[in-house]
């Protein structure tokens, strides 16, 4: 089987490292991925700038291919240009930081993901805590696990947002499929001066409501549990269109 790995920490992240050895074992892996970190660049493209792709060695091996673009470019010139053959997978990962809530929308490492289940490819996502110092070995032996059970099916056209926990392996209680929680920020500006005197914002905020539920993503990680939120890129609302067709956008 053939798998992309590529993520929104860049070729030289230690959590594609591992995704990368780890796959590595039982497949046949391409890592593309952007030359520096691009997290929270969401589903950015680059259209007006070239793009350059250049082999990256570690250890003196060849590792992969690095990209001046974003995570959805990578996929976009893996599968247009550099790969040979469709992957049967796309890995995005393992990111630095959890994925869950609404920094789904804001990251990379998902938008990596929806890229690959744009042109049909099963695709997923996976993140581990900070919570607990970022640990990626568990996360490095769950996505053999994985990879096992999506392969048994077929490979098929899916999203998967993958989050892990950043804890020992044997304290992991299990896996659980869950939904996207509503997280709220408060953003916060910290206003400053470059030393000529020019004033800059740097934004930091804190977390101020986040949804709690057994079904939810960041409950999961929070009590142990590998979360697992099949997701999709459809933005419609469907509730909503119903209850339009009621309303009069004529007049
Ligand atoms: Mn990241």
């Amino acid at each position: 089987m053939r798998v992309l790995v590529t993520n929104d920490d860049g070729i030289h992240a230690k959590g594609i490292e591992v995704l990368a050895k780890s796959l590595g074992r039982i497949a046949e892996v391409t890592v593309v991925a952007p030359e520096i970190e691009r997290s929270a660049v969401g589903h950015g493209i680059t259209l007006n700038n070239p793009l350059r792709v250049d082999k990256v060695y570690k250890s003196q091996k060849f590792f992969g291919y690095a990209v001046n673009g974003t995570p959805a470019d990578c996929v976009k010139i893996s599968v247009g240009a550099i790969m040979e053959h469709k992957p049967d997978v796309v890995f995005s990962g393992i990111n630095n930081g959890a994925n869950t809530g609404t920094d789904a929308i804001y990251s990379g490492t998902v938008s990596a993901a929806i890229e690959g289940a744009m042109v049909d490819i099963c695709s997923v996502a996976i993140s581990v805590s900070r919570v607990g110092g970022s640990r990626f070995d568990y996360a490095g032996e769950y996505v053999l696990k994985l990879i096992e059970t999506l392969a048994e099916k077929g490979f098929p056209k899916l999203l998967l947002n993958v989050n892990i926990p950043s804890i020992p392996a044997d304290e992991i209680k299990g896996v659980r499929l869950t939904r996207q929680g509503r997280v709220r920020f408060r953003d916060y500006f910290d206003k400053r001066q470059d030393p000529s005197g020019r004033t800059y914002y740097w934004l930091t905020g804190e977390l101020t409501d986040s949804e709690e539920g057994t079904d939810i993503d960041s409950t999961a990680v929070k009590e142990g549990y590998v979360s697992i939120t099949p997701i999709h890129y459809d933005l419609t609302d469907e509730k909503l269109l119903e209850q339009l067709r009621d309303w009069n956008f004529e007049k």
